[in-house]
């Protein structure tokens, strides 16, 4: 097929692949809408630490450096990945926003790429999701992508809906912030400490539990959990009927890695809610049919990747994933990025990565 190696998309997975082309003498380019790689990392809230260890969070060819934390802070992400662009000689056409792809071609605002191979790297989380509610909030209701920090929530009492480690973290924050957060939270879920015992979660998933059947391997967690975490039920937060390595298998579910919030749901500090059921100037309703008065609420709803309106000829599923990852799913395209297993996504973007360039080179 004619054309270039065109990556769409300047991320962890976009600098991953281009790493492993430019390693096996592939000339490739690189389209990212924004004006600096790593514009997803950039924008996260302040707060954010890597929950995966940096020794299997490291992109191919290039550890994390020796200095940077065994969880490095969002700001060494940022310099890991700025430095490793450098390394690469990776630079990407910026402000290039790809508005349509197809096998052999990617199509942006300015041109169109013919491309011999396009591997999309737009990411797992591309577009927010904010689900529709009834009613409206007199307050500000923002999304977890637009969320910096605390400070502008002091003394509000502040909803934050969803359970994913996002949701947790930012209660987290606005309670160091002098606010009084609520975590609305829609159904049970497995809460896992980002170490259990001084040993981290990622590596007792990437050496016990992804090596054992799934049913034995959620025994064993449960066994642990019950000793690290215990029965919260009486703040609110129930467990799964599934254990916790089988959600993530059969409902692509990750357990939410605390950080430091469930200290302080059990010492009343942050409150938990059910699942909201609508908006009024003052109040939010939840589905158990009380109200309680809020400020703000910050939505940590989760993403979507965007896929089916950006990517033409693949069949993506109802969650808008591509069928198959880090290999070839139609004629010459390829996707990275979009698998999000317990063992942690980086790590897996960067074997996808070894795997997808690998694939071009030899082809
Ligand atoms: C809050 C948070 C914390 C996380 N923590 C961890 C962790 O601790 N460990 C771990 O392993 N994983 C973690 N992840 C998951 C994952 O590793 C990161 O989301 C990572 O950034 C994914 O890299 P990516 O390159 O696939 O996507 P992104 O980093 O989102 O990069 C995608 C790039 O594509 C560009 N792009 C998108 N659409 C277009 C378009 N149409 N045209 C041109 N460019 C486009 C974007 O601007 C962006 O630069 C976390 C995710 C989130 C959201």
């Amino acid at each position: 097929m004619a054309g270039e190696v065109v990556v769409v998309g300047a991320g962890p997975a976009g600098l991953a692949t281009a790493a492993c082309l430019r390693a096996r003498g592939v000339p490739f380019v690189v389209l990212e809408r924004a004006s600096a790689v790593a514009s997803s990392w950039r924008n996260h809230y302040e707060r954010l630490h890597l929950h995966t260890v940096k020794r299997h969070s490291a992109l191919p060819m290039a550890p994390f450096p020796d200095e940077a934390p065994r969880y490095p802070s969002r700001d060494e992400v940022v310099a890991y990945l700025d430095a490793y662009a450098r390394r690469f000689e990776i630079a990407p056409r910026f402000g290039e926003l790809v508005r349509r792809i197809r096998p052999g071609e990617v199509e942006t605002a300015a041109r169109t790429y013919p491309a011999r191979a396009v591997v999309v790297c737009t990411g797992y989380n591309r577009v927010p999701h904010v689900p529709a509610w009834p009613g409206e909030l007199g307050g500000p209701v923002v999304h977890s992508s637009a969320y910096r920090n605390g400070a502008p929530y002091k003394g509000k009492r502040v909803l934050v809906v969803g359970s994913g480690n996002s949701g947790a973290e930012i209660a987290l924050d606005l309670w160091e912030h002098g606010a009084q957060p609520t975590l609305s939270i829609r159904g049970p879920v497995h809460v896992v400490p980002r170490e259990v015992f001084g040993i981290p979660a990622q590596i007792t998933s990437l050496y016990l539990f992804s090596r054992l059947p799934p049913r034995v391997a959620d025994r064993v967690s449960l066994f642990t959990l019950n000793r690290a975490v215990g029965d919260l039920s009486r703040w609110g937060i129930e467990r799964p009927a599934l254990g916790p390595v089988s959600q993530v298998l059969e409902k692509k579910r990750i357990p939410l890695i605390d950080v430091g919030t469930i200290d302080l749901v059990r010492q009343g500090k942050i409150a938990v809610a059910k699942d909201v059921a609508g908006f009024a100037p003052d109040e939010v309703r939840f589905v158990d049919g009380t109200a309680r008065p809020f400020d703000a609420v910050v939505l940590a709803t989760g993403y979507r990747t965007g896929l089916p309106d950006l990517v033409e000829g693949v069949d993506f599923d109802a969650r808008g994933l591509p069928p198959r990852f880090g290999e070839e799913v139609a004629r010459g395209l390829s996707f990275v990025g979009f698998r999000n297993p317990l063992t942690g996504q980086l790590r897996d973007i960067a074997a996808e990565a070894e795997r997808v360039a690998a694939h071009i080179a030899g082809g």
